[in-house]
């Protein structure tokens, strides 16, 4: 034997990892389908009308470790540098076991947004503790389960006033004390909905009559603390709501705005263990007073019971409000920060009320004896009591100050040519202090004597708002404080869910594949983490590139000719797209088109957004195939030519269709002076082999926590990054850190940036070809469920061809009035099988929407057709009498190991109830709890951590 055919170089053996079915599987599904490769099978899926419009020229995969040392090339040319900029983000420590433990745990991130509580306790149950955190430092009676960032918070914070408001002026007064990059994302807010915003001075403000509410932020971003108590009664007593961006560490310390009679709280849970990552993603937090609950935005999670009346969490009321209220929604947030939520949530417990007020009373005694040094280094410190953050008029020039902060490698906040800013954080010591010192020394000078400061210096906090009323008293922030109790805890919790980690997640429209574990390795290195997002660009040229090739993959994916990677969210990408055609349609003097259309079919957001985006929104109806009734689309597309601003559609449709007559869709509008939006959730369908920017889209929105595998987080984070064509591109989100100053949406310029190695991993290692087979697998995984579920469950839609897109419908309605059985019922019968329900209800009302992505194995496929056929099973059991129409496995389900034991008093065995079929033996996932009852829990609504002995005694 020789060895001479060996091969040499390192395979890339990446795309075949990514991709669930082996070689002789992919032969044997396509055998079902009728076709006998995959390009004769996407042939016939894709219409004729937009074959070829792919464009995606991309360089071959690189395998795992080689795309692993090009970025890690790539984050070696960021600068690590001291930071103490602020402004809303500050250095901390994520705590070691937090970070392995749930971080880089994926039975935390690849879980899916807790809409089945029944498999999501866990993940409930720390968000309840996160609302639990900030009920208690904000002083307010509500908090919600996390919003996008600080800036979005204070937008959502400013459109909740004016709903809330018993002051109907239009105007919005916003304190010149907040952070820059709340303002600005206040104006580009405000304006499409008529909202003038007057940025001012809150000290020389008397009159609040012309203002239904007013924003403040506490510590300002300069660091002075406002005395507001006297101001909130001004305010309150015109009729106008008062809002505080608040910094939660402060709040240990200081006296909570709930307590100064503020109507809504809001910020960043950032410091609480989430590393800076340029930006994000970060949890914000929104909370508020009991009385507006129901207005709040984002999700709230809320106790309930069970079926045995046992506590458990869900999703109370607004769970999926954007679906019901479409443009009447509040708001159209749907990802949130869920993952970052859990992270601050569990730096709390395990750090506890004592702990978090240790570390800030350091910060603060730092900061103290800071300012004393620096007074005495002859410069002028602007703050008479602050926390953390102090202004400094330089005795020197502060282009000097900023040229010895940047030779020592700090960063120091650029404030004006008097002034320089600078905050400290828990990763603040004595060191750090000297060295600022130094910075401000300049060379030669002596630096004061930090022992003999330390003893001479007290409190810089205002006496009279000292937080005296205590926080965190509840027994989950006060036992978990050594590494073995916390860890166990994480590890308690994620076991009661089902993520990604323990079966498939067949979530139509929700895109849950893999999340590889060579994507995720980069997002904690510190060369990603630890970078401030208005540092100096040249700090950032590792960012820089990676954001570089990454647009210009996107662009490559869509067709597109530009693409802003800000939106950290969907929803937000929806809402940047409208505004770039808001702006193109006004740069052409026709700024009265204000007319959306959007077909039945659209997910919420889409509607909601349009309203946000100062839209009215005109409903286009679909025919039988749930394809888009485009005479209709042309009757109101010409009835509102002088009005008509976008179509928003979404392709392939939410019913999982390649819709025949897209280009003529887009024709009709752009006809008709409109421009189109393609809602691109539905992208892992197309990547590589049809691109909407070449079939007729103006503007779509990504979502790389679908189609580019960044991880669901538990309902968040994402990136919702939006491509337009070139002469969309003058109109893409700006910000005031970037050459494009206005129209930011989100707070950071590049939004979510430190979970953008992920999508640039996975197009890296896939390449063109890997990218291009990930979409023809995904089409053929969902056509052969369709086809092996088809002669039990009706699949609602189909092309013209009798073939679906990524993602099928299987219609459950008939079985209701044969057999009494729900789609609920069926939902919750499959955690007893040991998987998550498909996506329920959307869009269409009583049925299952089934993604089964490229990432599934065939017998995962294979295993979850088997349960949902024996489930088709034992509904015909329902049907023909043989099992109970009411006390049945379906109707009960999904069972606990609890109800297991002691008397049995069903007409079905235990064994049909918890394995019914006999490979679940080997492997078994308990629901936590029974059937959870939500109208219960929103009668009796309960959205904070309930004393342990409710527990107990329940
Ligand atoms: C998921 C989804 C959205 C919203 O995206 P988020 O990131 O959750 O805000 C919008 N449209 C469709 C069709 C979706 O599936």
């Amino acid at each position: 034997m020789s060895n001479a055919h060996l091969p040499l170089g390192t395979e890339n053996e990446f795309i075949a990892r990514h991709i669930g079915p082996r070689d002789a599987d992919i032969a044997t599904m396509l055998a079902l389908t009728g076709h006998d490769s995959l390009d004769s099978l996407t042939a016939s899926v894709i219409p004729e009308s937009i074959k070829g419009t792919s464009v995606l020229d991309l360089p071959a995969g690189q395998g795992e470790a080689d795309a692993l040392a090009a970025i890690k090339a790539i984050a070696a040319k960021n600068q690590q540098f001291r930071n103490h900029i602020g402004q809303g983000y500050y250095p901390c420590h994520t705590p070691a076991p937090i970070l392995r433990n749930l971080l880089e745990n994926p039975a935390w991130y690849t879980a899916y947004t807790p809409y089945q509580p029944e498999i999501s306790q866990g993940r409930l149950e720390s968000l309840l503790n996160f609302q639990t955190l900030i009920g208690d430092l904000t002083g307010m009676q509500i908090a919600n389960a996390s919003l996008l960032d600080e800036a979005t918070a204070a937008a959502e914070a400013m459109t909740f006033c004016k709903r809330l408001s018993k002051n109907k002026a239009p105007a919005f007064f916003v304190s010149r004390h907040c952070h820059p990059q709340t303002l600005d994302v206040l104006r580009t807010r405000a304006e499409p909905l008529g909202i003038e915003v007057v940025i001012g001075d809150e000290a020389a403000l008397e009159d609040f009559s012309g203002y239904f509410g007013v924003l403040l932020q506490y510590p300002a971003s300069t660091g002075e603390i406002g005395d507001y108590r006297a101001l909130v009664q001004r305010a309150h007593a015109a009729g106008a709501l008062v809002a505080v961006a608040a910094d939660l560490l402060a709040l240990t310390l200081l006296t909570p705005p709930g307590e100064f009679g503020a109507d809504v709280v809001l910020g960043s849970a950032q410091r609480f263990g989430v590393p800076l990552g340029f930006g994000g993603p970060h949890a914000a937090f929104f909370a508020t007073r009991d009385a507006f609950k129901r207005d709040m935005p984002g999700r709230l999670v809320g106790i309930s019971i069970d079926r045995h009346g046992k506590p458990a969490l869900r999703l109370a009321m607004q769970t999926r409000e954007q679906h019901i209220r479409r443009e009447k929604a509040t708001s159209n947030i749907c990802t949130a920060q869920v993952l970052l939520a859990n992270i601050a949530s569990m730096y709390a417990i395990y750090h506890g009320p004592r702990g978090l007020s240790g570390i800030a009373r350091r910060v603060h005694r730092l900061t103290s004896i800071l300012a004393q040094g620096l007074k005495q280094l002859g410069h002028t410190v602007e703050q008479q009591h602050f926390f953390d953050t102090l202004s400094v008029v330089t005795a020197n020039p502060v282009d000097e100050i900023h040229a010895a902060a940047n030779a020592r490698s700090i960063n120091l906040r650029v404030l004006d040519e008097l002034r320089v800013g600078l905050s400290l954080d828990e990763t603040c010591d004595q060191a750090s202090v000297e060295a600022l010192w130094a910075v401000f020394a300049g060379p030669g000078r002596s630096l004061p004597d930090f022992a003999a400061l330390a003893a001479a210096t007290g409190d810089c906090l205002p006496p009279e708002l000292l937080r005296e009323t205590p926080f965190l008293q509840h027994q989950v922030f006060n036992r978990y404080h050594s590494e073995t109790e916390l860890m166990r805890y994480l590890r308690k919790l994620a076991d009661k869910d089902l993520a990604l980690d323990r079966s498939m997640i067949p979530l139509g429209s929700c895109t849950m594949k893999l999340n590889a574990a060579s994507e995720m390795i980069p997002i904690t290195w510190p060369e990603f983490g630890s970078l401030h997002p208005f540092a100096p660009a040249e700090q950032a040229q590792g960012y820089l590139e990676l954001t570089g090739e990454l647009e210009a993959m996107l662009c490559a994916a869509t067709g597109y000719d530009s693409v802003s990677l800000q939106p950290n969210a969907g929803s937000q990408g929806e809402y940047a797209g409208l505004l770039a055609i808001r702006g193109y349609h006004a740069s052409r003097g026709e700024s009265q088109r204000d007319i959306c259309l959007i077909p039945s079919s659209a997910h919420g957001t889409n509607p909601a957004t349009a309203q946000m985006a100062g839209m009215r929104v005109v409903v286009v109806t679909c025919d039988a195939r749930g394809n888009v009734d485009v005479d209709d689309l042309r009757r109101k597309a010409e009835e509102h030519r002088e009005r008509l601003a976008a179509l928003m559609i979404t392709y392939p449709s939410t019913h999982g269709v390649f819709e025949e007559r897209i280009r003529e869709i887009c024709a009709i509008t752009h006809d008709n002076g409109g421009q189109v939006y393609i809602d691109g959730a539905n992208m892992n369908a197309m990547v590589g082999l049809c691109a909407p920017g070449r079939f007729g889209g103006d503007v779509s929105h990504l979502n790389l926590h679908k189609t580019f595998c960044i991880p669901h987080g538990g309902g968040g984070p994402g990136v919702g990054p939006i491509g337009v064509k070139s002469h969309l591109a003058p109109f893409l989100p700006g910000h005031g850190h970037m050459q494009r100053k206005a129209g930011a949406v989100s707070a950071a310029p590049f939004g979510s940036a430190s979970i953008l190695p992920i999508t640039w991993m996975y197009i890296r290692m896939m390449g063109g070809e890997g990218l291009k087979r990930a979409s023809q697998l995904a089409i053929l995984s969902a056509n052969y469920i369709a086809r092996r579920l088809e002669e039990h469950y009706p699949v609602l839609y189909t092309g013209e061809n009798g073939l679906v897109a990524h993602e099928c419908i299987l219609d459950l309605r008939p079985l209701k009035d044969s057999s009494g059985i729900s789609v609920d019922d069926v939902a919750k019968r499959l955690i007893d099988y040991g998987f998550h329900a498909p996506t329920m209800s959307f869009p269409v009302a009583g049925t299952l929407m089934v993604e089964p992505t490229e990432s599934e194995s065939k017998e995962e496929l294979d295993r979850f057709c088997d349960a949902m056929i024996a489930i088709r099973e034992e509904i015909r059991a329902a049907e023909n009498g043989e099992l109970d129409r009411d006390d049945n496995p379906l109707k009960n389900a999904p069972h606990t190991a609890a109800e297991l034991v002691g008397e049995w008093t069903h007409p079905y065995s235990r064994e049909l109830a918890v394995y019914p079929t006999a490979s679940l033996i080997d492997g078994k996932y308990w629901p936590p709890v029974g059937r959870v009852d939500n109208v219960y829990g929103d009668r009796n609504l309960a959205c904070a951590c309930a004393p342990m002995s409710a527990y107990q005694e329940a």
